[in-house]
């Protein structure tokens, strides 16, 4: 392999060109990134930086590998020839390849009601937590969060500490509900409710119109789905936080299966809509629709900080044919809401019970397995972060044993 063509310069694509580099692989290296920024770093976007202002300096992501790499940012790829090994770029230039790493992630899911596009703030990128640290600048408004999933919910403790009056929408039964679990979204319930957030579960936007009324910019008609009633919402701010939509529309003509993500096999190498391998072709990070152990290896995406750096040593390997591509890295993440930290490992969401094994949900410092049909698939722990340590080791175990972990898995 002499040409490697990066597609991607965030987070997972800089990953796996260090990766690669490490491995020994001395060819030509070639990032394309549609941000003019250098890698950064997009968790403190909805924490730290959107409390003190976000500065690009402090978010950049550190290398300590000299890539010797061609960098071409503030441009993108449009479209992909396989057949023919290059990709096209929104200059026109052609970039041919024998190596090529998918890694152009996703971007915010849009709220877009007619006529309130520049009143609803999405948060993705630098510019996005810019703006919005601009609009919460302004004291005591009235805050509206779509969306009470990871992000929806930072945002609102962020909001709310910063003496905003927030409503937080959900159109699910609680926050956080697909990743932690019934009994923990109740429990994060009780955190937004006891910080002063009005939070409305099982509550669905209808609508959204600039309508000005007593000085504030927007009106939300809101409808909740277990009653039936509906009322209208005024706000300064709006938030939507619908979760995202992978970076694949320049691989619509590939021949890839890229509906929802792209989809690979354990060794993340990207299937056709045929399920076969494109050999010297990987997918990293959030793009990426790679089979999961801990779920009898279905492909789906897991948007995860430590998913998308643990995807790049296995995709080098991938691409260098080397033995050492190991098994996908036990997804897990963090978040701090309301000044409390809450931690998760593996798929909790997709488990059917959750037990306390440590602590007390009372006190605030606790853990809590989560097992489908009575297998561990995660753990959660709140101020509790050295208690999630054996049901981490529990969940490599069971994922490096499986086979859809290992190369030419599912
Ligand atoms: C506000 C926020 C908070 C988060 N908080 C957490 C957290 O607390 N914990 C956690 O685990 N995870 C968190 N995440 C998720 C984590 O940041 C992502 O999993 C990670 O950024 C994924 O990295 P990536 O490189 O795969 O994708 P991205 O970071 O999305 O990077 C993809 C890059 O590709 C570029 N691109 C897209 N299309 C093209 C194209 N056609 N051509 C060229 N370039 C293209 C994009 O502009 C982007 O720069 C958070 C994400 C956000 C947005």
């Amino acid at each position: 392999m002499r040409e490697v063509v990066i597609v991607g310069a965030s987070l997972a694509g800089t990953r796996t060109a260090e990766a690669l580099r490490r491995a020994g692989y001395d060819g030509t290296l070639t990032l394309v990134g549609r941000e003019p920024h250098p890698p950064y770093d997009r968790p403190p976007l909805t924490k730290a930086a959107l409390v003190r202002g976000p500065e690009l300096e402090s978010l950049v992501l550190p290398s300590t590998v000299d890539l010797d790499a061609r960098w071409i940012t503030g441009h993108w790829a449009t479209d992909l020839d396989l057949t023919d090994r290059h990709l096209r770029l929104d200059t026109g230039e052609r970039l041919r390849f024998d190596g090529l790493v998918i890694a152009t992630g996703a971007s915010a899911r849009r709220l877009r009601p007619s006529g309130v596009g520049p009143l609803v703030h999405h948060i993705r990128t630098f510019e996005d937590c810019v703006q919005l640290h601009q609009a919460l600048a302004a004291p005591d408004q009235k805050v509206l969060v779509i969306g009470a999933g990871l992000l929806g919910s930072e945002v609102a403790s962020v909001a709310v500490a910063r003496g905003h009056r927030v409503t937080l929408v959900e159109a699910t039964e609680g926050p956080m509900l697909g990743a932690l679990g019934p009994e923990i979204s109740a429990y994060c319930a009780r955190l937004h409710r006891a910080r002063g957030v009005e939070l409305r579960t099982s509550t669905v936007v209808l609508s959204l119109s600039p309508e000005t009324w007593r000085g504030k910019k927007a009106t939300a008609v809101l409808e909740d789905r277990s009653s039936g009633d509906r009322w209208a919402a005024r706000a300064d701010v709006v938030v939507a936080a619908l979760g995202t939509v992978p970076e694949t529309g320049w691989l619509r003509e590939s021949g890839l299966d890229s509906d929802g993500g792209v989809r690979t096999d354990g060794s993340l190498t990207a299937l056709d809509r045929y399920g076969v391998p494109v050999a010297g072709v990987v997918a990293v990070g959030d793009v990426a629709r790679a089979p999961q152990p801990l779920v009898g290896g279905i492909a789906r995406r897991v948007e995860h900080w430590t998913a998308a750096a643990g995807h790049a040593e296995i995709a080098a390997a991938t691409l260098l044919g080397s033995a050492a591509a190991g098994s996908a890295p036990v997804p897990s993440f963090g978040t701090e809401q309301h000044g409390f930290e809450i931690r998760a490992v593996g798929l909790p969401g997709v488990g059917d019970a959750t037990t306390v094994v440590d602590g007390t949900l009372e006190d605030h410092r606790f853990v809590a397995k989560r097992t489908l049909r009575g297998r561990l698939v995660g753990a959660v722990a709140v101020n509790h972060t050295a208690g999630l340590t054996p049901y981490r080791a529990e969940l490599e175990r069971q994922t490096a044993r499986t086979p859809e972990a290992t190369p030419g898995g599912k």
